[in-house]
């Protein structure tokens, strides 16, 4: 099998079908198709169903995540909707990890007063917890690693083996926006679902709102694609095209962003106004506690090179407070409980060099001491 780095660079091309030689592959913005006559159809009808730009995107998703099919939607949202949407129904239940992005949670609390889905959280440890969580309405496993932003690692390959040996019918679905498939392929571990903010590291320059989900069963796909054609909240043409170009510098930028965050991590620790500092090892995101006598304001204010914003993975360094961004409409006890405090700041390591970013960080934390 072609390795992923040259996946990712020539998946997409050699697909000109007007052979012109185009290194790059062509980008579409028909909705509608012409029909050779009745009966026959060239493999599209009508965008919001298939179109080709997009469909070379989703089997280059479906490529790089070892699945077999792909749907690219319109946000990291819309994924999550989809596999919601497909794959549960009132009266199910689910089970989610703890540490979750924000909307996600957002989203199963409507869920659950809505639509009477609940849910019901596990710490991501212990897998007999998990697996003594499960009921006959259990229908569905959401799973974040490692999470965000704790940094904390659930053992996805344990958490499928155990699932499925008692239950083989709940679906295990990993959000694996973090990571991406450069540094861990949930399908290849036993899960049955991937879902993408693809906003975050496949797009990675923050110009780009975009989500992923990708299955390795024909079933699972024919479910996922006939609810995104009744619910049509699909990727734009000229998105997707503009992903495809993402994806082809994705491995080179991932090993950029681990470099320069191993390199941050390491010097940071060591600063007096850092109390804390919470990194997986591997990826570009870490998490830190400021000192108490630091004001969190005054070190935001501060950043000269990384910018105070709410999103991660991308090309630039971002610097995020969780309790008043990502993670402010959760309840201040659970906030808590999982270690989101004011003081806690998470950083989406950029591409920058490192010893700007290094400086950049420093100063600021220095500048902020009361
Ligand atoms: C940002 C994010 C989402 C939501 O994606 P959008 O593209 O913003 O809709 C979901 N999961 C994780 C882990 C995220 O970081």
């Amino acid at each position: 099998m072609t390795k992923l780095d040259t996946q990712l660079i020539q998946g997409s091309n050699r697909t000109d079908d007007a052979n012109t030689g185009a290194i790059v592959p062509p980008l579409y913005f028909s909705t509608a198709f012409r029909h050779p006559g009745l009966g026959e159809s060239t493999g599209y009808d009508y965008s919001r169903v298939t179109t080709p730009t997009r469909a070379l995107l989703e089997d280059q998703l479906a490529a790089i995540e070892g699945g077999s099919h792909a749907f690219a939607v319109s946000s990291g949202m819309a994924a999550i909707d989809l596999v919601f949407g497909t794959f549960t129904k009132t009266g199910d239940s689910i089970i989610a990890s703890d540490d979750l992005y924000g909307g996600t949670f957002r989203y199963f609390d409507t869920r659950r007063d809505r639509y009477n889905i609940p849910y019901r959280t596990w710490n991501g440890q212990n897998v007999a917890d998990l697996v003594a969580l499960l009921t006959p309405t259990t229908k569905l496993i959401w799973l974040e690693s490692p999470s965000n932003p704790t940094m904390k690692i659930i053992d996805i390959q344990a958490v499928a083996t155990a699932v499925h040996a008692v239950r083989p019918d709940v679906l295990i679905a990993v959000d694996n926006t973090f990571l991406t498939p450069v540094y861990q392929r949930p399908l290849t571990l036993g899960a049955d679902v991937v879902v993408h903010s693809a906003t975050k590291y496949l797009g990675g320059h923050n110009d780009l709102l975009a989500g992923a989900v990708v299955v390795q069963n024909a079933a699972l796909a024919a479910q996922l694609a006939a609810q995104l054609t009744t619910t049509g909240q699909t990727l734009a043409p000229f998105d997707a095209w503009l992903l495809l170009r993402s994806l082809k510098t994705l491995a080179v930028r991932m090993r950029t962003h681990t470099a320069n965050a191993q390199y941050l991590a390491a010097k940071l620790t060591a600063l007096p106004g850092v109390a804390k500092l919470l990194y997986a090892g591997v990826g570009g995101m870490i998490s830190f506690y400021l000192a108490t006598g630091y004001s969190v304001d005054a070190f935001l204010r501060g950043l000269r090179v990384c910018s105070f914003a709410e999103s991660l993975g991308s090309v630039e360094t971002l610097v995020t407070v969780p309790t008043v961004q990502t993670h402010h409409d959760m309840p201040e006890k659970q906030r808590l409980a999982l270690g989101i405090t004011p003081q806690l700041i998470r950083v989406s390591v950029g591409l920058e060099d490192q010893d700007d970013l290094l400086a950049d960080l420093t100063q600021a934390i220095a500048g902020a001491k009361a």
